[in-house]
């Protein structure tokens, strides 16, 4: 194991030449400064394991250099011991209060102070072990917070994500009156692809159409996988007439795209669109998934490889078509 270093701050040269002396045969590295000044340029640039600070310095008081160091966010972890001639109570306590970790009355035996560096290491150690244990932690959890939310397959967010970031959107619809529209995209005869394909082409489309969707859309837009080969999109501030932009270009970026798998192959999509305009407060968040689904299953009756709106109206009334 590396040797520990010591930061020793005392201005007396004959202290710190016997104390120095000792605590190298003891198997410290001993780095020495001064003064107050020279001490916290040495804590702020080289790897230091414990300081023992002298309370009476030329320049500043020790507690002033103590509290530095413990503001200052690279040096706040290092364990202080402070040295005190005066055996007053009062200066004890104002140099714990300053964020020294332990204190050392003058004149200290070498045993005494070889303990307390001893016990402040351990401690330091701990810490630090304590803190590398709660960053596995953190990391650890922030991995389970992106994976709770994102489809394994295609890295876009899944149904559960999606339906947050909608009860938001309605939330914010409400509130501030603005308009949202949501998008259904389902695969055409997907089934072809992996019944000619195989099954691992088929993911393999799944994965391509889901790049074609994020790079069609907007930063604001939310796009996730509703489940098997279809997809959903939440666009906020946008009407269903306005989205027919980034739908129209989905349709023809994934009729054009050449599908790693699947060669020579033109794949299809079917879009549904509806929008929040003229749904009752209470019942938008529903109401815009069924309405994108119904004007779904319009597209798919309708030839597929196209985009319907949907409309209301009388039952039965036919969507009108925005795609091809
Ligand atoms: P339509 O145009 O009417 O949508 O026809 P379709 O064949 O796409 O629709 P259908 O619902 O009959 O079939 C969907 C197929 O998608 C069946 C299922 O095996 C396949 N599928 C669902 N999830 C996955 C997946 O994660 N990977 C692969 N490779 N296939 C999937
Ligand atoms: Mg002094
Ligand atoms: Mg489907
Ligand atoms: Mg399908």
């Amino acid at each position: 194991m590396a040797k520990a270093r010591i930061l020793f701050v005392e201005d007396s040269r004959s202290q710190a030449a016997a104390t120095s002396d000792f605590l190298e045969r003891a198997g410290y590295d001993v780095v020495w400064a001064e003064n107050g000044t020279s001490a916290i340029k040495v804590a702020k640039t080289e790897p230091i394991d414990v300081i023992i600070l002298d309370l009476e310095l030329p320049d500043l008081n020790g507690n002033e250099v103590c509290r530095w160091l413990k503001v200052n966010e690279d040096t706040r972890g290092i364990p202080i011991i402070m040295l005190t001639a005066k055996a007053g109570v009062q200066n004890k306590v104002a140099g714990l209060e300053a964020g020294a970790d332990d204190y050392l009355s003058k004149p200290y035996m070498d045993s005494e102070l070889s303990a307390r560096i001893y016990a402040s290491l351990r401690t330091k150690a701990l810490q630090d072990e304590l803190r590398r244990k709660n960053q596995q932690l953190q990391d650890l959890l922030s991995k389970v917070e992106v994976l709770a939310v994102t489809d394994p397959l295609t890295s876009l967010f899944n149904r559960r994500y999606f339906e947050n970031m909608l009860v938001k959107e309605v939330e914010r619809a409400r509130r501030y009156e603005a308009p949202f529209s949501c998008m259904m995209i389902d695969l055409d005869h997907f089934k072809r692809i992996n019944d000619a394909f195989g099954h691992v082409a088929g993911d393999s489309v799944l994965v391509e159409t889901s790049s074609i969707l994020r790079s069609s859309l907007r930063g604001v837009d939310t796009v996730a996988r509703w489940g098997g080969e279809e997809f959903v999109i939440l666009l906020p501030e946008s009407s269903k007439e306005a989205s027919l932009i980034p739908a129209n270009r989905i349709l023809e970026s994934v009729a054009a795209h050449s599908f790693r798998l699947a060669p020579g192959t033109v794949i299809t999509v079917s879009i549904g669109m509806a929008d929040s305009s003229g749904i009752s407060a209470d019942e938008l968040g529903d109401r815009v998934l069924s309405d994108a689904d119904t004007a779904l299953y319009l597209a798919k009756r309708n030839g597929r490889n196209r985009i319907e709106l949907y409309q209301a109206g009388p039952a039965g009334s036919a969507p009108s078509s925005g795609g091809k």
